[in-house]
Formats: C-alpha cells, sequence, structure tokens
C-alpha cells in the first residue's frame, strides 16, 4: 500500500501499539476506526484523544469489524481466534500487526533490521547488539517489543543505518512481509501456548524471523528447534546459518574458548582462523544463559559487518537492565539476587544454574506451567526455598518430590509485607557463600503490579536486612 488517502482502516485496539498506530494512519490520510474491547478509565482518555484529531473509536466493542473496512492494524496481542478476525477472513480484509505497519512504513533506503525473538533473554540480547553496534560508530536504536516502538523509530525524524529490533511471537505471527537483514531465535521452550493453541504454532510464528533473511539465521547449538527453523525457512540466496555454542566452534559458528568469546562463523569467507571478539569476563552478568546472548548479539553484530573490537567494546559498554540477576547487596556473607524478571521456568533453570548454592525464593502465577522438571534440575544446588503467591503449592508438591530433603518455607500470606518475609525466611536458611536469588518461575500479578514491583519489594526488604 502506497496510497493511503481515504484508505479504511480499522485499528484493533487502543494502548501502546494503538493508539501510535492510529495516529500514524490518520496522518497518513487513512479513515481510521479504532475498536477496541475494554471501555475503562484509561480507554475512555485514549479516545478522547484520538477523537479530537478526528479518529473514530468504538468502545466495548472489539468484535465487530466496521463496514467498508479494508484493512486491520492490529495490537499484537490479540488472539487469532477473535471473532473480529473471523469477519475480517470471510470478507477478505487483511490484517497486519504493529510490526508489519512499521515495516511496510519504513521509508525507502531505511535502516536494516537485526531481528531478535527467543522465549528467553530477548530484551537483553537485543540491549547488547545496540551497545555494539553504537560501539562501531553506527546510528542505531533498540527498539520493538522493548517499550520503544518501532513506528516511532521508522517515522520519526531520526536516521538510522541498523536497528537492533526485539520482536515477540504475537508480532511475528501478525508481521507476514517482515524481512530481515539477519535474525537469531536464541531458544525456544512452552510459552504463551494458550495465546498459539500449540508448540507447533508457537515455533511456527517464531520461525517466521528467519523468512527472506539476506545475510544470517543465526540460531543456538544447544536448542535443536531453533536450528530446525532455519533449515525450513525461505531465506535469500546466500544468506548463511550461523550457530552460537558456549563451548568451542565448528565452521560457521561462534564459541567460547579459554574463557574467549571467538568467531567462527567467518573463517570460510574472510578469516583463515579463529578471531577474538572478547572474554567472558566482558558479559555482565557472565551467567551461561547471558553469555549465550552475547554471542547472539555478537553473530548479528558480525553478520553486519562489525569489527570484533566493537564487540569487545560493546559488550563492556553495556548495563543489563534492571531486576534481571541484579546483584542487590551482600549481607553477612550471603548474596542477594534480584531476577524478578524470570517469569517462566525456563528463565528461572538458567538463574539456578549460574550458582552453587541458592536459596530460592519463588511463586506467583504459574500461568499453567509445570515444575518438575525444573526442581528436579535445580535440587543439587538447592540449600532452601521459599514459596510466594497464589500457585506456590504448585512448586511445593514438585520440591516434595524431587528434592525432599530441601527445607521449605511455604509463605500463606499474599500482602505486600509478604516479600520482607520472605527474604528473612531465606536469610535463615542461608549460609556464607551461599545466594538468595528471587527467581519466581511465575508472573507476579497476583501480588504485584509487575515484576518491576516484585523486585523492587525485594530489594527493599534486602536493604532492610543490611540496615
Ligand atoms: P525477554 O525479553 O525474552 O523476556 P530478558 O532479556 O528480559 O528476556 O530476560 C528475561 C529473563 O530470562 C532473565 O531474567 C533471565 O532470568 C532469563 N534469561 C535471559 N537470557 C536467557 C537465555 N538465553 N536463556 C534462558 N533464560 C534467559
Amino acid at each position: 500500500v502506497t496510497d493511503w488517502q481515504g484508505k479504511h482502516v480499522t485499528v484493533a485496539g487502543l494502548g501502546v501499539s494503538g493508539v501510535p498506530a492510529a495516529k500514524a494512519l490518520h496522518g497518513l490520510g487513512a479513515k481510521v476506526t479504532v475498536v477496541n474491547d475494554g471501555d475503562d478509565a484509561r480507554a475512555r482518555e485514549q479516545a478522547a484523544e484520538l477523537e479530537a484529531l478526528g479518529v473514530t473509536v468504538r468502545l466495548g466493542d472489539g468484535d465487530t469489524l466496521p463496514d467498508s473496512t479494508e484493512l486491520i492494524v492490529t495490537a499484537p496481542g490479540w488472539k487469532p481466534d477473535k471473532p473480529l478476525f473471523a469477519a475480517a477472513d470471510a470478507a477478505g480484509v487483511p490484517v497486519w500487526g504493529d510490526v508489519e505497519l512499521a515495516w511496510r512504513l519504513r521509508k525507502p533506503g531505511a535502516a536494516d533490521w537485526l531481528a531478535v525473538t527467543g522465549t528467553n533473554g530477548k530484551t537483553t540480547t537485543v540491549q547488547m547488539l545496540a551497545s555494539i553496534l553504537e560501539a562501531a560508530g553506527l546510528r542505531t536504536a533498540a527498539v520493538g517489543n522493548i517499550g520503544v516502538s518501532l513506528l516511532d523509530a521508522v517515522l520519526g525524524d531520526e536516521e538510522y543505518d541498523v536497528l537492533a529490533v526485539e520482536l515477540s511471537s504475537y508480532q511475528l505471527h501478525w508481521a507476514p512481509s517482515l524481512r530481515a537483514h539477519s535474525a537469531a531465535v536464541l531458544n525456544l521452550a512452552p510459552d504463551h501456548l494458550d495465546w498459539h493453541g500449540s508448540m507447533e504454532a508457537y515455533a511456527k510464528d517464531k520461525g517466521r524471523i528467519y523468512e527472506g533473511n539476506r545475510v544470517a539465521c543465526v540460531y543456538n547449538t544447544a536448542d535443536k528447534a531453533t536450528e530446525d527453523l532455519v533449515r525450513e525457512a525461505d531465506v535469500e540466496e546466500g544468506c548463511r546459518a550461523i550457530g552460537f555454542t558456549l563451548g568451542t566452534p565448528g565452521p560457521s559458528q561462534l564459541g567460547v574458548v579459554e574463557g574467549l568469546l571467538v568467531d567462527r562463523a567467518f573463517v570460510e569467507n574472510r578469516q583463515k582462523n579463529a578471531q577474538e571478539l572478547a572474554e567472558v569476563a566482558d558479559v555482565k552478568p557472565a551467567a551461561p544463559h547471558n553469555v549465550a546472548n552475547a554471542l547472539a548479539a555478537a553473530a548479528l553484530a558480525r553478520a553486519y559487518g562489525v569489527p570484533a573490537n566493537a564487540v569487545r567494546d560493546g559488550l563492556r559498554n553495556f548495563t543489563p537492565d534492571a531486576h534481571r540477576i541484579a546483584h542487590v547487596a551482600d549481607v553477612d556473607g550471603v548474596a542477594y539476587v534480584d531476577d524478578s524478571k524470570a517469569t517462566n521456568t525456563h528463565a528461572t533453570q538458567a538463574s539456578l544454574a549460574a550458582y552453587d548454592s541458592v536459596v530460592w525464593i519463588a511463586g506467583g502465577l504459574a500461568k499453567g506451567a509445570t515444575f518438575d522438571e525444573l526442581v528436579a534440575g535445580a535440587a543439587g544446588r538447592l540449600r532452601g526455598a521459599v514459596l510466594i503467591g497464589r500457585d506456590r503449592a504448585l512448586i511445593r508438591e514438585a520440591l516434595a518430590r524431587h528434592a525432599p530433603e530441601v527445607p521449605v518455607v511455604d509463605l500463606e500470606r499474599t500482602d505486600t509485607g509478604a516479600m520482607l518475609q520472605a527474604v528473612q525466611e531465606a536469610r535463615r536458611l542461608a549460609r556464607p557463600g551461599d545466594t538468595v536469588l528471587l527467581a519466581p518461575a511465575c508472573a507476579s500479578m497476583d501480588m504485584f503490579a509487575n515484576y518491576n514491583k516484585r523486585g523492587d519489594a525485594f530489594a527493599q526488604a534486602v536493604r532492610e536486612l543490611g540496615a
């Protein structure tokens, strides 16, 4: 679509993607109608803002397709089985997500996209990537599912050479024509299956990120499903598969040798030997899963042609976001670490694996997850466990099955003071040299507004211990 003048576009959903999309389309001359399920105070406020511009908004009715709709632009979270999409399908109306819209609206000759998806590690990897690209002197930004709108980056006045783009499985589902310069799938574990319908459908949506890649498809050698997705993808001629591994890299791989991140991806074409990129110690925190994230970022940057020393400088300059394995304090020889962002079992597995002796604070909303594999794998590292939140019985039962000798404190309260008590209980269980790790393996909304607030409550409780 190049001519938007008078085109009838329905934007599905207000909020962080819908409001900017409606404004952008209206600005291009389209006749925009926004439909939204909810009609709460926030929705009314956003509706009023759009109506003042001349956009039509229908609150409390997200399922009726407005007459004469020629295109739907949907919020990524809207489920494909919503009646609105069945109606669109029947009427032959195409559906785009926010990413598809941004992709189609990018200016000619605009920045290339280096895209990242995966069940865990997306935000961290995209930020590392942006830091590396910056260290190489490129004009770049970390955008997409990380709170910075792709649409703003694509339509704004600021010029970029290349964008580091985080994409969720939902966004990929609704982005059929996206073609990245290069892309990475970091890992694949069951998540959001209620939305996608099955693991297969989830993997298929993630795999869309590789479609039409021009230079490189980056995959995780430790996660065969990611390699399978590369094999299934239809890519441009000459596009190569590049693996990352925590071990010694084979041809066309990046990996780790004697404490160094090294690159053999370009052995065949450009260099005779493996090239040193950075030290493992340059990765913050240097937990194994995070070294994997750094290798994925390095692979994408190298695919874009960034020199080895920029990888090192970029990783050194990088500061991780809050609540991702953040060291809060040492109290009486015990380290207190906030990984509140570990909201699923796959993430928690990675952070538990980074410590030898852990008092684990966990629990919250399980989102249908099971905990047997997680607990069985971590049993040998657990000094104790403190359970909080609504679904804590699921974790308690898994502990009883797979780690019956590990002392467990089950906190029944879910009020705001519960975190302080959890930290006090954890302190009682810990010995000098241990780590008290908040890695809940669950969502936070039963007790907190979000994972940030949960992490803040943990840090506050630790400060009170030290006081
Ligand atoms: P995302 O954007 O995919 O949610 P983040 O970078 O915000 O990922 O990290 C979320 C959590 O996932 C972190 O707190 C950490 O516990 C865990 N994590 C990060 N990278 C990985 C990885 N490569 N494999 C497994 N877990 C990871």
